[in-house]
């Protein structure tokens, strides 16, 4: 095993995550139920490349939220840190959230996306990123 070039984990270090490869793009998403689940008007999310992603402690700790569609939204079942986004088949970690990484992610957000549910409390910054109604394409 060579040593992971990213890691994470939630805010009382029950969750640990470990991510052998850089993530591949990363995004804001103002979708209603980023904002449910984060309390925040969007969250930060990076993709990971397909298979580099492992919980290394306390995978029993780790909660899924499933809303019926789309990844699972996984998070510390102690501290309810938002961590990762998983397959609904296969439980593969697709995304991780990048408030979740320890230091620097590597990757900058590159867009933002669900901008039509966007928060009525805070303006979408003016920093010139691509802008999608809906999800991202591709
Ligand atoms: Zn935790
Ligand atoms: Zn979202």
């Amino acid at each position: 095993m060579s040593s992971p070039t990213l890691t994470a984990g939630c805010g009382c270090g029950a969750v640990r995550l470990a991510i052998d490869a850089p993530l591949e793009a990363a995004a804001y998403c103002h979708c209603t139920r980023c904002q449910r689940r984060s309390g925040t008007a969007a969250q930060a999310s990076g993709r990971v490349k397909p298979g580099s992603a492992t919980i290394v402690e306390g995978e029993d700790r780790v909660g899924r939220w499933d809303a019926g569609d789309g990844l699972l939204k996984c998070f510390c079942r102690d501290c309810g840190s938002a961590l990762f986004a998983a397959d609904r088949d296969t439980g593969a970690v697709v995304v991780v959230r990048l408030g979740a990484i320890d230091g620097d992610p590597g990757v900058r957000p590159q867009a933002r996306q669900f901008v039509a549910n966007a928060a009525p409390w805070e303006p979408i910054p003016d920093d010139g990123l691509p802008r999608f109604d809906g999800r991202l394409p591709g």
